[in-house]
């Protein structure tokens, strides 16, 4: 019996699932239909690897296959990395199978043939428990568990009838301005607390010196067009779960610190000692970001 049967077109990904599964001692398979990524998910340490070769160049048109597998093979849980494609996999899948689904768990666990997961809700002000009978299927952000690497597995290939009915006729590049906070390390977050574009020199600075993306509140994307709308963080823009998030003037409102939840040090950078962020941050430094962030810039270059 397969426990836990992983799909993400993100290898990465994979591998923090397989993190999971570990971590909660289960039977765990990955699949994909991609060969190239299967030769870079062996090494994610699963059981093994399951190449369902199905001749469609669209990983949704495998579902309905995927999910006769997921039957035949009773697997209790399809754990899905929440990329786009996977959430579309995901939920034809669980239509397939007509099981539960959860989309963007934050917590989950399997238990005697029971999962229990945990996700935000209303912007993250509660967290809702729910739990499933098996067969079940989750969509996981990246950043929630630690990742295995290094521990081949054995590759299988299965060879499996694609549905047909949807072919692709042609591609082309999306065409992205921002960078991929997503699974960025390092985050320096700037605020409506920077008062002129020219002042995000300084920001630039900071973040080379911790070799950092730049993220951003709402208003300094959509409002000032400083930074790319897709580096922007909360609610309505991204979720991020870095090892250090460092914010520089930024008040900390529930709606920006709700794309913050999951980083995994806070530091805060504001002059107002009483801003909301000061309550969420491991780290707090009042002061303003005119003479502290020079200052800080200078220590890490030193430190080099
Ligand atoms: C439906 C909805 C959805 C939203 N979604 C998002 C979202 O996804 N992401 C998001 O970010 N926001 C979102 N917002 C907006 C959010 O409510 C806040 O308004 C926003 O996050 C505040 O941005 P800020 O911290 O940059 O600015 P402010 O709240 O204006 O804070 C600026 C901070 O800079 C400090 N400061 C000023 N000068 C200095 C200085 N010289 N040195 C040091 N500190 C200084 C101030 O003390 C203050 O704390 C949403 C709002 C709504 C209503």
């Amino acid at each position: 019996m397969n426990e836990v049967l992983i799909y993400s077109d993100k290898p990465s990904l994979a591998a923090e699932l397989v993190g999971f599964a570990r971590e909660e001692e289960h039977d765990v398979t990955i699949v994909t239909f991609s060969p190239e990524e299967a030769s870079e998910l062996v090494g994610c340490g699963a059981s093994k690897v399951v190449l369902l070769d199905g001749d469609s160049d669209i990983p949704e048109n495998n579902a309905r296959a995927l999910a006769g597998l997921i039957d035949e093979w009773g697997v209790s849980l399809f754990a899905v990395g929440a990329t786009p494609r996977g959430r579309d996999l995901a939920a034809r899948v669980a239509g397939y199978l007509g099981c539960g689904m959860a989309s963007d768990v934050s917590a989950v666990h399997l238990l005697d043939g029971k999962l229990s997961t945990e996700r935000l809700m209303y912007g993250g002000a509660m967290v809702r428990s729910e739990e499933f009978s098996t067969p079940v299927v989750v969509t996981i952000p990246s950043g929630r568990f630690e990742a295995v690497r290094g521990v081949d597995s054995p590759l299988e290939t299965i060879v499996i009838q694609p549905d047909m009915r949807v072919h692709l006729v042609e591609r082309e590049p999306l065409s992205q301005e921002g960078a991929d906070l997503s699974c960025a390390p390092r985050i320096v977050s700037v605020g409506m607390g920077v008062s002129k574009r020219e002042d995000m020199a300084l920001i630039e600075g900071l973040a080379a010196a911790l070799d950092a993306r730049i993220g951003c509140t709402r208003g300094i994307a959509e409002e000032r067009g400083w930074v790319p709308a897709e580096q922007y963080v909360g609610i309505s823009g991204v979720s991020v779960a870095p090892d250090l998030y460092l914010s520089v003037g930024v008040s900390g409102q529930v709606q920006h610190m709700v794309g913050v939840r999951d980083a995994k040090v806070i530091v805060a950078i504001d002059k107002n000692e009483k801003a909301p962020i000061f309550r969420e941050a491991d780290f707090g430094i009042v002061g303003d970001l005119y003479a502290v962030v020079p200052l800080l810039t200078d220590a890490l270059v030193t430190a080099r």
